[in-house]
C-alpha cells in the first residue's frame, strides 16, 4: 500500500484536481492507495480571516464566507453530476455559516473554534474530490480521519496519541477493499472528542502518520514543485531539487524554513524507515526527491539552505549572569511555561549575556515572562532589561557531512560579508547538521542568493550591472556585453546581467536583468534620471555581487562612489575625476574599497584600454620599484599634433579632433594639459606618491588668450587669433627635425606635463594617430623600460577597458 498526499495547489482548481485522479488512478493501478488532501488552495487562510473579522463584529465575513462556499459549489458542479454530492456540501458551507454567526454573536474565536472552522477545508475538499473520483467510475471511498486520529486538546497544534491512533488506523484499513481511500488532511480528534488540527501546513503530518501506522512501502507528498530544493525556488531561481537527501538533513531544512515539508512529518516515517518522495502534481515525470536513510550526495557537503522569516531576537544580559549556573535553565524554563517557542540560542562565551531567536509574534510575551521571572536581579541592575529586536530572519546551511568538512562557515560569513549582510547572530547545532544566522529580514532574499552561488553552483557567479552613461562608450560597453554574454557564461562561468541603466534624461531598471537587444528603447521609455534616486535603486534591490559603472565625465557622479562603496557594491569607472580629486578623497576611496570588501577598478582613467594600470599595480605587487615612467597620454593631442603639420590650421585640426570624438567634450581640458596632468597623478598615485594636481608641473603650449577664453566657441576664436604662435612651434620643430609630442613624466616624486619637440631617436618620435605609449622604469627594468603601446582613445577600446575591469571582479 502507499499513501500520497495533495498540497493545496495541487487542488486548487478542478483541472489540478482532474490531474491530481490521473496520478492516484495510474498508482492504483498496482496497490491500494490513500489520499490524503489538503484544503482548496487558499481556503484555510479565508477561514481564519471571516473567523478573525466576525469575532470582531465585522460583517465583512459574509462576503468572505459567501466566496468560499462560491468556490465549493463551483469546483462541486465541475467535478461530478451527483446531486448527493452537492447536497453534502451545501449542508457543510450551511454549518460554516452557522458557526461564523455563532463568532459573530460572542465575538470570540478560542484555539477550540479555530479548529472547528479551519477543519471545513479539508472537510469539503475531501468530500468533493471522493465524488470526482466516482464521477469517472474509479472506485474510491472517503473516510474522516477525525475518527483515525487521536490528540490531546492543544488545539490549532495537536499533539498525537500514536499508540491508539495507530491501532485505529490499523483495524479500520484491515478491513478496506475499495482501492482508493480518500481523507482530509491537518484534521483529528481530541480525547474530549472535539474537532482538533495538527498545525498549519499538518496535512503532510497526516500523511505520514497513516503511512507510519500502515508501515506502508512509501509515502508520497504531491506538491507544486518538482521535489525539495537547494533552496526555496521561488526566492533561488537557480535551486535545483536534491535527488536524494536523508531523514536528518529533510528535518533540518524543513525546521528552518522549507515549507515544502510541514516539519513533524518526518519523525513517523524516519522512525519505520518508510522512504518518502516529494513529487510535482505538475510534472509527474520529475524525478522529485527521495527522502531516506542514505544522503548519497555526490561531494557537496552542503545539501540545502533555507530560512525563517518574522523573527525577533531577545537578549539578556549583564554581570549577574557571570558564572551563575541555572540562568539559562530559568530562562528555557519560563519560555516553556509560556508556550514560547525557542527556535534558535547563542550565548557568548563570557556567559555575559544569552541571545534567544522567536518567532515575532511571541517577542513580547517571551519579554514580558523573562522580565517577571528575572525581576529582582533586573531591580539591583544585576540584569539589563530585556532587549528585543525586530525584522530579523534566520538562514541555515543544512547538510549532514559539513561536519567533517573544514571552513564551511568561514566561507559563509565571508560570503555573506562581502555582500554586506551583516549578521547578527550565529548558531551552531550541536549535531553540526547546520549552521545558521541571524540577519536582516531586508537581505534575506540577496544571502539566500549568494550563498547559493557559493555552495552549490560549481563556481558560476552572477555580476549585476548598474551602469550610468550609456553615451559612445557606454553604448559600445552594452553592445560588447550583449555579444559576449553566452561566452562568459560557457567560458567563465560568469552570468553577466546588466540590472541599470542611465543617460541624463531617463533610467531602467529590470531586477532579472535587463534585456540587452531593446534597451535603447526601455531606457527612452524609462523613468525620469536622478542621480540619488538611481543608488538608492541601487541599495534598495539589494542584489548580490552589484557593481557601479559610472561611464560619465560627471564630477557629482564621481562623488558618489563613496556611498555605493560603502554598502559594499563595486565601482567600475571610466570617469577620473574620483581618482585625480583630492589626494584625501582618493585615499578615502581605497580605504572604503578595502574596509567593504568591494572593488574600485578605474584602468580606463588612461590609455584608455590599455593595460596600464593593472601592468603598474602587477609590478608593484611583485616587489618591484617605480623609478620613472615616461609617457604620452593623450589621444587627443597626439591626434592634434600628428595632424598639425608647417601650413596647416591649427583650428581646423582641434575642430576636427573635436568632431571625431577624439577630445573632451571641452577641448580646453585636453589643450591645457589638464587631462594629461590627472593622468600622470593617477599613476603616480598608484606607483605609492601622495601628490595632488597643483603638485604637477604643467607648462602650457596654449596662449594666455587661449587660456582666458571664456567658452568653448570664444577658445576656437582665440585659436584662429593666436594661428602664428602655433605656426612658430610647428615650424620650429620641424626645422630641427623634431616632432612635436605632449610627454608625461614621473621621476622620483616630480611629475610634470608639457609640450616636447623630440628628435627621431626617441621613442615618442614614431607615435602614430591616437597612440598612447608608456615607459616604466624599474629597478628590474632599469635601462630597458617595459613599454606598453597601443590607441590609447576611442569608444571601442575604452569600452573594452571598462569590460576588463569588469571581468577582473570575477572571484575565483
Ligand atoms: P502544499 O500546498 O503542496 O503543501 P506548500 O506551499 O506547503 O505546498 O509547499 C510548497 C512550497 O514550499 C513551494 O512552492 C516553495 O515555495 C516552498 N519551499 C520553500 N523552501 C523550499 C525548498 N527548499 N524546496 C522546495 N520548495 C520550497
Ligand atoms: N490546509 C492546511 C493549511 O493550509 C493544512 C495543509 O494544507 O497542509 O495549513
Ligand atoms: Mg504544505
Amino acid at each position: 500500500m502507499r499513501i500520497l498526499k495533495f498540497g493545496g495547489t495541487s487542488v486548487g482548481s478542478p483541472e489540478n484536481i482532474q490531474k491530481v485522479i490521473a496520478v492516484v488512478n495510474a498508482r492504483a493501478q498496482k496497490e491500494n492507495v490513500a489520499v490524503v488532501v489538503s484544503a482548496v488552495g487558499g481556503i484555510t487562510n479565508k477561514l481564519l480571516q471571516a473567523g478573525h473579522l466576525a469575532s470582531k463584529n465585522d460583517t465583512a465575513y459574509i462576503s468572505l464566507f459567501e466566496e468560499i462556499k462560491e468556490t465549493h459549489l463551483t469546483y462541486t458542479k465541475a467535478l461530478t453530476q451527483s446531486k448527493e454530492t452537492y447536497t453534502q456540501v451545501e449542508i457543510l458551507m450551511n454549518d460554516l455559516e452557522a458557526l461564523l454567526q455563532g463568532i459573530f454573536l460572542i465575538h470570540e474565536l478560542s484555539p477550540k473554534t479555530i479548529d472547528k472552522l479551519t477543519s471545513f477545508g479539508e472537510r469539503t475538499s475531501s468530500v468533493l474530490i471522493t465524488a470526482a473520483f466516482q464521477e469517472q467510475n474509479i472506485p474510491a471511498q472517503h473516510k474522516d480521519t477525525r475518527d483515525l486520529i487521536l490528540t490531546d486538546t492543544k488545539h490549532t497544534k495537536a499533539s498525537v496519541y500514536y499508540e491508539q491512533t495507530h491501532t485505529t488506523i490499523q483495524a479500520y484499513f484491515k478491513d478496506v477493499q475499495t482501492a482508493i481511500t480518500v481523507l482530509p488532511g491537518f484534521i483529528a480528534r481530541s480525547e474530549t472528542g472535539e474537532t482538533s488540527t495538527l498545525g498549519r501546513g499538518g496535512s503532510d503530518f497526516t500523511a505520514a502518520i497513516i503511512a507510519a501506522a500502515l508501515k506502508v512501502d512509501a509515502l508520497e507528498i504531491w506538491t507544486d514543485v518538482s521535489g525539495m530544493y537547494s533552496a526555496n525556488p521561488k526566492l533561488v531561481k537557480q535551486a535545483q531539487p536534491i535527488a536524494h537527501i536523508s531523514y536528518h538533513e529533510a528535518m533540518e531544512l524543513s525546521h528552518f524554513g522549507a515549507k515544502v515539508l510541514y516539519p513533524p512529518t518526518i519523525a513517523p516515517v524516519m522512525q519505520e524507515n518508510i522512504p518518502l518522495y516529494i513529487k510535482n502534481t505538475f510534472d509527474p515525470e520529475a524525478i522529485g526527491t527521495c527522502i531516506s536513510n542514505e544522503a548519497n550526495g555526490k561531494n557537496n557537503p552542503i545539501k540545502g539552505i533555507s530560512h525563517i522569516s518574522d523573527i525577533a531576537l531577545l537578549t539578556l544580559e549583564g554581570a549577574g549572569m557571570i558564572g551563575i549556573s541555572g540562568t539559562s535553565k530559568r530562562l528555557f524554563e519560563t519560555l516553556s511555561a509560556v508556550d514560547v517557542n525557542i527556535i534558535l540560542i547563542t550565548q557568548a562565551s563570557s556567559e555575559h549575556s544569552i541571545c534567544i531567536g522567536v518567532a515575532q509574534e511571541d517577542a513580547q510575551q517571551a519579554k514580558e515572562a523573562i522580565e517577571t521571572t528575572f525581576a529582582y536581579e533586573i531591580a539591583i541592575h544585576k540584569i539589563d532589561p530585556v532587549i528585543v529586536e525586530q525584522d530579523l530572519s534566520i538562514i541555515a546551511l543544512v547538510g549532514e557531512r559539513m561536519k567533517s568538512h573544514q571552513g564551511i562557515s568561514g566561507k559563509m560569513f565571508s560570503t555573506l560579508g562581502k555582500n554586506n549582510v551583516n549578521i547578527r547572530a550565529i548558531a551552531q547545532g550541536a549535531s553540526e547538521k547546520n549552521i545558521s544566522a541571524v540577519i536582516a529580514s531586508k537581505d534575506v532574499k540577496k544571502a539566500l542568493n549568494s550563498l547559493h552561488e557559493r555552495f552549490f553552483e560549481d563556481q558560476r557567479q552572477q555580476l549585476n550591472l548598474f551602469i550610468m552613461g550609456v553615451g559612445n562608450v557606454g553604448g559600445r560597453l552594452m553592445a560588447q556585453i550583449e555579444q559576449q554574454q553566452q561566452y562568459l557564461l560557457e567560458n567563465l562561468k560568469l552570468n553577466l546581467r546588466v540590472i541599470g541603466i542611465s543617460n541624463s534624461r531617463t533610467m531602467v531598471f529590470e531586477e532579472e536583468g535587463i534585456d540587452l537587444s531593446k534597451w535603447q528603447a526601455l531606457l527612452a521609455a524609462g523613468e525620469k534620471a536622478d542621480g540619488i534616486r538611481f543608488r538608492e535603486s541601487v541599495q534598495s534591490l539589494n542584489i548580490r555581487n552589484s557593481v557601479f559603472v559610472d561611464v560619465t565625465a560627471n564630477e557629482e557622479v564621481a562623488m558618489s562612489y563613496a556611498q555605493y562603496l560603502r554598502h559594499s557594491i563595486a565601482v567600475v569607472a571610466c570617469n577620473k575625476i574620483a581618482c585625480a580629486s583630492t589626494m584625501e578623497n582618493y585615499s578615502e576611496l581605497k580605504r572604503l574599497s578595502k574596509k567593504y570588501n568591494a572593488s574600485f577598478m578605474f584602468e580606463t582613467n588612461v590609455g584608455a584600454g590599455l593595460p596600464i594600470i593593472d601592468t603598474l599595480k602587477n609590478l608593484i605587487a611583485s616587489g618591484d620599484r617605480i623609478t620613472k615612467i615616461q609617457a604620452v597620454l593623450s589621444g587627443s593631442l597626439n591626434f592634434v599634433f600628428n595632424n598639425f603639420t608647417s601650413g596647416s590650421s591649427f583650428h581646423d585640426v582641434v575642430q576636427q579632433a573635436k568632431a571625431e570624438g577624439y577630445t573632451e567634450p571641452d577641448p580646453r581640458i585636453d589643450l591645457s594639459g589638464v587631462d594629461v596632468a590627472r593622468k600622470i597623478l593617477i599613476l603616480a598615485r598608484e606607483a605609492g606618491l601622495q601628490l595632488e594636481l597643483e603638485d604637477i608641473t604643467n607648462t602650457p603650449f596654449l596662449t594666455q588668450n587661449n587660456l582666458e577664453s571664456t567658452d568653448v566657441s570664444h577658445f576656437f576664436e582665440t585659436l584662429k587669433e593666436d594661428a602664428s604662435h602655433f605656426e612658430t612651434l610647428v615650424s620650429d620643430a620641424t626645422a630641427k627635425g623634431h616632432r612635436l609630442k605632449y610627454v608625461a613624466q614621473l621621476e622620483g616624486d616630480k611629475a610634470s606635463v608639457g609640450l616636447q619637440s623630440v628628435s627621431e631617436e626617441s621613442p615618442f618620435y614614431q607615435l602614430e594617430g591616437k597612440d598612447n605609449i608608456v615607459l616604466f622604469y624599474t629597478e628590474r627594468y632599469p635601462d630597458q623600460p617595459l613599454i606598453i603601446k597601443g590607441a590609447g582613445a576611442g569608444g571601442d577600446v575604452t569600452a573594452s577597458g571598462l569590460f576588463s575591469d569588469i571581468i577582473r571582479l570575477r572571484q575565483y
